[in-house]
């Protein structure tokens, strides 16, 4: 009998905290959804995700993370009645469940109490820490009428809560549940989007400030869908690095960037290239080289014409093996360049011992040449004086006006991209400009 306590507590408890665990929250969520449908009340599932839970495992240790999910777990059992149930949900995730409220005020009194958990440090060791939460809350039979949905919603709202700058606590919302609809109707598309011939490339110009003349294009993915018609690369590019479907678009990308770009040279006589943009995503793949390698001999492009274009936070990845793979795209014989560059945090020590040969000042820093700031303009100085002294190329995105490409022509900057010149065009629309010329 004890073993079979024992075996019995194993299974619906967790070791650490003696809280319930998943199965048993579950469980108890079921027959009070059960409970509740004969008496018209409501239930609040309530996510509670600690925000910064991983530096106190990483600086003091994981019995002091012990320490911390153990006073956690008393803190949040002190905020519910009895009837209600508190589970460690998984490493530093716990979930309420808060039954029979009568109106929705009541849940917010009880999520309240949650919060109020968190002005206090928890003391390890003698040491006090501060730990936050991202606290997502989903209601019965408002937000599903099962405890899966509703699990799923409560950790939807997490999501808000944790994107919109974490420490608070956010309900559900039908905007929220539609936008996660929209985005998983929008992802199984996107599974079928290759083999529908869904994908075209657009390829925007590039040219040298000096002359103005075309010296080459950015390829850029576009995708139109029956359902959805014409689908934005900011919206749909993040899902596919999600996804990772990325991989496999963007090998399709790099092969029909290559084959038009033979055909823009056969056109035009003079020396062009083509840049091609890589997310992070991509250079996780271990034979990304190979593979890169295989389309342009297939493709029988020369590779010193191509250019890959990744952002800085790909450039300045801690990864190892991200640096690696560049290096053995850029010994192909490929160019390499900063996108977005400024924007996010960079390294100056990278630049220095990376082979980069150009990088695109990050757009903001060129609309703000319009706007007369002072600062966006010591930037560009600054960016281009730096890249100047290492020996890198310099190209100026999202050129609008003729005033930003004046100064930064007088800046010096080698290279300009943007709508004051070009847009982005179809490949038939550059095959006609190009014979124009
Ligand atoms: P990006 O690489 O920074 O591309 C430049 C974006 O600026 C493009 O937006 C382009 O249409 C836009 N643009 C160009 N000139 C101007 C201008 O004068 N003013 C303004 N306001 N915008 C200008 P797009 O085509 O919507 O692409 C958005 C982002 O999607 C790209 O930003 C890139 O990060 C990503 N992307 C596009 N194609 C691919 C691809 O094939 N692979 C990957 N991994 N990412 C891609
Ligand atoms: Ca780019
Ligand atoms: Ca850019």
């Amino acid at each position: 009998e004890e073993s079979e306590k024992k075996l019995y507590r194993m299974a619906y408890y967790d070791a650490l905290t003696g809280l319930p665990n998943k199965e048993m929250l579950t469980y108890s969520l079921n027959c009070a959804i059960e409970a509740t449908k004969r008496n018209a009340g409501l239930i609040g599932v309530i996510y509670i995700d600690l925000d910064n839970f991983k530096s106190v495992n990483d600086t003091m240790g994981h019995s002091a993370g012990d320490t911390v999910l153990k006073q956690m777990a008393s803190r949040l059992s002190s905020c519910l009645r009895g009837e209600d149930t508190v589970s460690r949900f998984g490493g530093d995730e716990f979930l309420m469940m808060v039954g029979n409220i009568k109106n929705p005020d009541d849940l917010k009194i009880i999520t309240d109490r949650i919060m109020a958990v968190f002005k206090h440090p928890f003391s390890v060791q003698d040491i006090e820490y501060f730990i936050t939460a991202s606290v997502g809350v989903a209601v019965y039979p408002y937000d599903g009428e099962d405890s899966e949905t509703l699990i799923k919603n409560a950790d939807i709202a997490t999501y808000s809560a944790k994107s919109n700058g974490k420490n608070m606590c956010v309900y559900c919302t039908t905007d929220m549940k539609n936008d996660i609809m929209q985005k998983l109707r929008l992802t199984n598309s996107m599974y079928r989007a290759l083999d529908r011939n869904e994908f075209f490339l657009n390829y925007q110009p590039q040219i040298k400030a000096e002359t103005k003349e075309i010296i080459g294009f950015e390829a850029l993915l576009r995708w139109r869908n029956n359902e959805f018609g014409m689908i934005r690369p900011d919206v749909f590019i993040p899902i596919a690095e999600q996804t990772g479907l990325i991989r496999s678009i963007g090998l399709w990308v790099f092969k029909t960037a290559c084959e038009q770009f033979k055909i823009f040279e056969s056109i035009f006589s003079k020396e062009l290239c083509m840049s091609i943009n890589l997310s992070l995503e991509q250079l996780k793949d271990n034979n990304i080289a190979d593979k890169i390698h295989r389309i342009i001999s297939e493709v029988g492009v020369d590779p010193n014409k191509l250019e890959i274009e990744i952002t800085e936070s790909t450039v300045f990845n801690e990864d190892p093996s991200v640096l690696q793979r560049l290096k053995d795209i850029k010994s192909l014989g490929l160019s390499i360049s900063i996108d977005d560059f400024g924007k996010g945090y960079s390294s100056m020590s990278r630049l220095k011992t990376f082979p980069i040969d150009s990088l695109k000042i990050d757009m903001d820093f060129v609309h703000g040449i319009s706007s007369k700031s002072q600062k966006d303009q010591a930037l560009i100085y600054s960016i281009i004086q730096l890249a100047k002294s290492l020996n890198i190329a310099v190209v100026a995105e999202g050129v609008e006006t003729e005033e930003q490409f004046i100064y930064l022509k007088e800046n010096g900057c080698d290279m300009i991209q943007g709508y004051y010149f070009y847009k982005p065009m179809a490949a038939s629309d550059i095959e006609s400009l190009l014979t124009r010329d």
